[in-house]
């Protein structure tokens, strides 16, 4: 059976007078650059996303950008008014929203589930209490921990999304809130290696030299670590990596950071070399065979892993089985 297309139908919601200052943020582009709906507009936004979508998809309305449960109670609640009639008629299966961990308590959970809310993602970025003081995040891990415990008590999905090389940050500390985010239940995860943006406190601290950045190839190799953890725990992973080409154009905003179009592509080239080389035994000409959709980083970014198994001594031939999972293999020796 055909499994449905799922569709998000996003709105960006920045929350503008947020009052805290994360060093990685700068909230005045944020507020230069998007013009932001209206409670009124987002009728609109609605309709003509849906024009577009096929009708078998699975919609969901997605309020992301900022801190969505931050807004103003009001304010919020229309915006969920806007929305939540798609809902109730089955034009739609949900309503995502993003937000900090500590703008979560019961009365606000209350509303988010009378409205039609299915999955909240909360911007976690690390279980660690330093990190969280250092990236001027204003809570620590026990915020994260009680949001965790009260979405999980209702019938949300919760996704909890984590950064890599934040200040302060190393790798046994990333894998650290891999692991947290797995014992916290969390259903879906995005990995997101930090970056430097102009007008930021990183940035200031990126110049005066009390900042390193990630390097591209540190990014990956954490970020291969960290996606080890989620697929042996199940959790989704949702997203890995920034594309230049969306919050951040090179040479403008962006001063410094790991950003590359292929970083997830990258990414699982590494880990399936990994994968590989945990598999293969004897040398020689072999037959390997991966899920279809995982052809492509099996073989390796740009031949990699295909390139130097051969200089290794593994000569392989490598093709797609239908009855194989995600980072199944099945390896013959001719
Ligand atoms: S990233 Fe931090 S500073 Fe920026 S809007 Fe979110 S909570 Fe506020």
């Amino acid at each position: 059976m055909r499994s449905k297309k799922h569709c998000n139908i996003p709105i960006f919601i920045p929350e503008l007078a947020c009052p805290h200052q994360c060093v990685f943020c700068n909230q005045e582009k944020i507020s230069n650059t998007f013009a932001i709906p209206k409670p009124n507009d987002i009728k609109n936004i609605i309709d003509s996303y849906l024009e577009t979508i096929p009708k078998d998809s699975e919609i969901n309305i997605a309020f992301f950008g900022g801190s969505f449960t931050g807004i103003p109670t009001e304010e919020m609640i229309s915006y969920l008014k806007a929305a939540y009639p798609y809902v109730k008629k089955g034009q739609v299966q949900g309503i995502r929203i993003s937000t900090k961990p500590d703008y979560i308590t019961e009365p606000i959970l209350d509303i988010l589930e009378q409205y039609g809310v299915t999955a909240i993602e909360l911007g976690a970025q690390s279980t660690n209490d330093l990190i969280l003081v250092k990236s001027g995040r204003g809570h620590k891990f026990d915020a994260i921990e009680k949001a965790a415990h009260l979405i999980n008590k209702r019938n949300f999905e919760l996704g909890l999304q984590m950064m890599l090389g934040l200040p302060h940050d190393s790798l046994e500390l990333s894998l650290q809130t891999a692991r947290d985010i797995v014992k916290l239940k969390a259903d879906t995860t995005r990995i997101y290696p930090t970056v430097v943006v102009k007008g930021t406190v990183l940035e200031k601290m990126y110049l005066n030299g009390s900042y390193k950045v990630l390097s591209l190839e540190d990014a990956v190799n954490w970020s291969k670590e960290v996606l080890k953890i989620f697929n042996e725990a199940g959790t989704k992973v949702l997203r890995v990596g920034l594309h230049p080409s969306e919050e951040l154009e090179l040479g403008k905003s962006l001063v410094a950071g790991p950003i590359h179009p292929s970083f997830k592509e990258m990414v699982l080239s590494e880990l399936w070399n990994d994968i590989l080389l945990g598999k293969l035994t004897t040398k020689g000409d072999l037959a390997v065979k991966v899920a279809k959709n995982q052809l492509n980083y099996a073989i390796g970014y740009k031949g990699k892993n295909r390139d130097f198994l051969k200089k290794e001594g593994y000569n392989i031939k490598f093709t797609s089985s239908s009855t194989l999972k995600n980072f199944e293999i099945d390896v013959c020796h001719n």
